[in-house]
């Protein structure tokens, strides 16, 4: 499998979804992301085999690497744009961090294990994607400084919609976040704020994340 077997393969998961998703091709900005950004510079040596095959792949950490459909659709649910800011919550591999790079002018990444943020930040480095930003926290929080945000991707799921994150959504933003209890059933949610503040949250379709951790352990402080 190779980078245009990947492409071929979400297209036809696209069009299989359809009637869930509400269109039948994702934009066409989100397929040129995923069609240049390789996905085998972000999993680990053993796992290269398998880099370009439509499905998640461990990372470490007990953490996956998100399905590449999975990736395209929730950069397609934010509609994102050249002058956008963007916030992400769950950094892992860095894979979906790189997506939204290209799509955006700035994206700030949150990521609860350090040495997941360390090696996602060394390959941004290596590949020259130098408009990302690395933060190991608690992505419950959010990261109020550099609020508020056009869009905010959350790859972990969550028991909630974090009300941090809602409060650092700008007016007119998007959010894509997977709800639900660990290990059970979720939903990918695409929550909206309207011009005047009004929040409106629809279910997706069902899918299967690593949770999102309330209280993590790794260092909270560190940037
Ligand atoms: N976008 C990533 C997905 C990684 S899996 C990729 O495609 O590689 C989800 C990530 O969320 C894991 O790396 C996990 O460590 C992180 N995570 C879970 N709970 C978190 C929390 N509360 N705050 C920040 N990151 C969290």
């Amino acid at each position: 499998m190779n980078q245009q077997g990947m492409l071929d393969d979400i297209n036809e998961e696209v069009h299989y979804t359809r009637n869930l998703i509400g269109k039948d091709a994702l934009d066409a900005r989100v397929m040129e992301a995923m069609r240049k950004v390789p996905r085998d510079e972000f999993v680990p040596p053993d796992m290269k085999a398998a880099a370009f095959a439509n499905g998640p792949l461990p990372i470490g950490h007990g953490q996956t690497i998100s399905q590449p459909y999975i990736v395209a659709l929730m950069t397609d649910m934010l509609a994102p744009g050249p002058e956008h800011r963007i916030l992400e919550i769950g950094t892992g591999s860095g894979y979906q961090t790189a997506i939204l790079s290209q799509l955006c002018r700035e994206v700030y990444t949150v990521e609860f294990v350090a040495e997941l943020s360390a090696g996602a930040a060394d390959i941004f480095k290596r590949l020259g994607y130098d408009n990302i930003e690395t933060r190991i926290g608690n992505g419950y929080q959010g990261w109020p400084e550099h609020a508020p945000y056009d869009g905010i991707i959350v790859t972990a799921a969550a028991t909630h919609i974090p009300a941090a994150l809602v409060e650092q959504l700008r007016p007119g933003g998007r959010m894509a976040i997977p709800v639900g209890q660990p290990y059970s059933h979720q939903e990918l949610m695409l929550v909206r704020k309207d011009a005047r503040g009004k929040v409106l949250a629809d279910s997706v379709l069902g899918v299967a994340f690593v949770p999102m951790v309330e209280a993590p352990t790794g260092n909270l402080d560190q940037e």
